[in-house]
């Protein structure tokens, strides 16, 4: 599960997901966005839309799915739920991955029930330039015991530990740069995928 605002989808988001899926051999990568995210305001596109262009983005991508679970429940959208949804679909014995970047990372101890996301599923903290800040000491002690080495002992069981992983072309693309641009009239070829690009173009998408 790599789940998010997605607000829009850029190429951090999708380079990443390939690239994890690649690293874990992961069956799939479930991106997920948010319908109601829970720590942040509210987004500058509908759910509907995200997901719309979050599927544009993907294309014929393999082993990546847009998915709509979130949009189908009320109220804020807790990963916990989410991940406890996956883990009825895919069985008690699955490996399940909850990946996040150190971004979203550093705030997880403020998330609506950490300790269950950990009894639900793995977490892999993808690093992101820019985010380097120490851990808040919830957090250490949220993941004390759980950091393993590498991807082997990560999937070794179906979940509860931790992997922190740089990946091979570690992305400085953030939504928040990407809104910027588009809303200052500047050029966003290359943070996006152009069918993402030509859509949000076309639709006056986050222009003011
Ligand atoms: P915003 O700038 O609006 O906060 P964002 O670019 O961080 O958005 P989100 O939709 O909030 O995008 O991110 C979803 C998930 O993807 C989060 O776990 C986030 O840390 C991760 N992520 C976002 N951009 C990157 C990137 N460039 N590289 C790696 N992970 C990323």
């Amino acid at each position: 599960m790599l789940g998010g605002t997605f607000d829009p989808v850029h190429l951090g988001h999708l380079r990443s997901a390939v690239e994890l899926r690649e690293f874990l051999e992961l069956d799939r990568v479930h991106m997920i966005p948010a319908c109601v995210p829970p720590l942040r305001g509210e987004p500058r596109v509908s759910p509907e839309q995200r997901l719309a262009i979050l599927r544009l983005g993907i294309g014929d991508t393999p082993g990546l799915v847009a998915d709509p679970r979130e949009l189908h429940r009320d109220g804020p959208s807790f990963s916990a739920d989410t991940l406890a949804s996956l883990r009825e679909e895919v069985g008690g014995q699955a490996r399940l991955v909850m990946a996040l970047g150190h971004d979203a990372f550093l705030r997880l101890a403020d998330w609506h029930e950490p300790e269950r996301l950990l009894t639900l599923a793995h977490l892999v903290v993808i690093d992101r330039p820019d985010f380097e800040a120490p851990l808040p000491a919830p957090l250490v002690a949220l993941i004390a015991g759980r950091e393993v080495a590498d991807a082997e002992a990560l999937m070794s069981r179906p979940a509860g530990g931790l992997l922190r992983l740089t990946l091979p072309s570690r992305m400085a693309i953030s939504a928040t740069e990407v809104r910027r641009r588009l809303a200052e009239g500047r050029s966003v070829r290359y943070l996006l995928p152009e069918a993402v690009e030509r859509h949000l173009m076309q639709h006056g998408l986050y222009r003011y």
